[in-house]
């Protein structure tokens, strides 16, 4: 099964499907949020998330501001491409520049200029890849900044509390997640965990309208861990759902596996969210079988390094293939970078290290990755997804345009 085979009539669903604090704030504006399905086909879905900071359409793409940037480009230039939302990430902002001096000076939205909305990660998953001297205990985490040494602790409470002074619109449960691969054990122990904190997490948020809280399924590759943790999860209720622990170093074949059967486990009236993925191909795969919203730092850090993604796949704009040729990366590329730019000189400010480089790259990047999200929901409104992911693979199979 993999969910890619069209019904020959698209399942519309019109009405919304999720609703929760429908109230006036104290300015006035509308402080509820929503998830609405508009149509699905075969398991995958397009539909709504609404916020008072504006709407987010999925499938959705979040591009990666980690230190209250998405590096290389201007927060205008963002949603230029497409982008409804971005993520941040806590772990980054809780040491630089703190999340009390965000809150001081307006919240992450003023602070970087972006007033759409914004997801931010827990903390939990880059704490264990990034800081030093970790203690994990019952309590939350403490360790030392990989910036100065200096020390803090982490916990579902005070996730939270740092997730509220950055005013994101999108707040993640603070959990564990274990490198794969990890005997079934450890990653049973750890989900365990994580259920109990996604409770503390629950209870620290409290009840703030136009905010929404996401639980986080955890239980690595194994079906059976899974669905205790979904259903721990649906005890407790949130505004949406994310598939954790994966991405992490198992494959696409092993990730699919688990996205053949993990989605559905998870309320199919609330948003899921597939954490950290990923390349053009996991993102169709990942649609496929059923996720609203994904992240990943790819478009943009690929961006920097030279790495380009077109229909035709990737490619490297180092190569000296590139150092004469007149043409865009993309002929059918509707970005800034392939009207007024050749590959040539794409190729010329790569090897000089101009920062123009970095701009024009990751602009492409990050248009190229809305464009796909754009494809898909167009496609899944229409009920022809499959057809449209035929075309893709068969695309990407065609490699890079021949050199000159
Ligand atoms: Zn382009």
């Amino acid at each position: 099964m993999h969910g890619l085979q069209a019904k020959a009539e698209p399942a519309r669903v019109k009405s919304a499907l999720s609703t929760n604090a429908v109230k006036p704030g104290k300015s006035g504006r509308m402080t509820q949020t929503s998830f609405t399905l508009h149509a699905s086909d075969g398991r995958a879905r397009t539909g709504v998330i609404s916020t008072p900071r504006g709407d987010i359409r999925t499938p959705a793409f979040m591009p990666v501001g980690t230190a209250a940037t998405v590096k290389a480009m201007l927060p205008e230039s963002v949603r230029e491409t497409g982008a409804d939302i971005l993520l941040g990430n806590t772990y980054h902002l809780m040491l630089r520049p703190t999340a009390e001096r965000i809150d001081r000076l307006g919240g992450l939205h003023v602070f970087m200029n972006w007033q759409r909305p914004i997801l931010t990660d827990s903390g939990g998953f880059q704490v264990m890849s990034l800081a030093s001297l970790r203690k994990l205990t019952e309590q939350g985490v403490s360790f030392k900044s990989h910036i100065d040494g200096s020390k803090h602790m982490l916990s579902p409470e005070r996730s939270m509390e740092i997730q509220r002074l950055l005013g994101s619109d999108i707040v993640m449960c603070f959990d564990e997640c274990p490198a794969l691969p990890a005997d079934r054990d450890r990653i049973a122990e750890s989900m365990e965990l994580s259920m109990r904190w996604a409770a503390r997490s629950k209870a620290a948020f409290g009840d703030r309208p136009g905010h929404m809280l996401f639980g986080i399924q955890q239980g690595g590759l194994e079906q059976d861990l899974r669905q205790h943790s979904a259903e721990a999860l649906r005890e407790i209720g949130f505004d949406g759902y994310a598939i954790g622990g994966l991405a992490v170093g198992e494959g696409q074949e092993a990730m699919f596996g688990c996205l053949d059967f993990a989605p559905g486990q998870l309320p199919e009236d609330r948003p899921r969210y597939l954490m950290g993925v990923g390349k053009p191909d996991d993102i169709v795969g990942a649609v496929a079988r059923g996720v609203d919203m994904m992240d990943c730092v790819l478009p943009s850090r690929s961006g920097r390094t030279g790495q380009v993604f077109t229909r035709l796949g990737q490619l490297n704009i180092k190569n000296a293939r590139h150092q004469d040729d007149p043409r865009p990366l993309d002929e059918s590329c509707g970005c800034p970078t392939c009207r007024n730019y050749s590959r040539a000189y794409l190729h010329h400010v790569f090897r000089s290290q101009e920062i123009i480089s970095s701009m024009l790259l990751t602009w492409h990047n990050l248009h190229y990755y809305q464009e796909l999200m754009d494809g898909m929901r167009t496609a899944i409104a229409k009920g022809g997804f499959a057809q449209w992911a035929s075309e893709f693979h068969a695309q990407r199979a065609q490699g890079d345009i021949d050199p000159l």
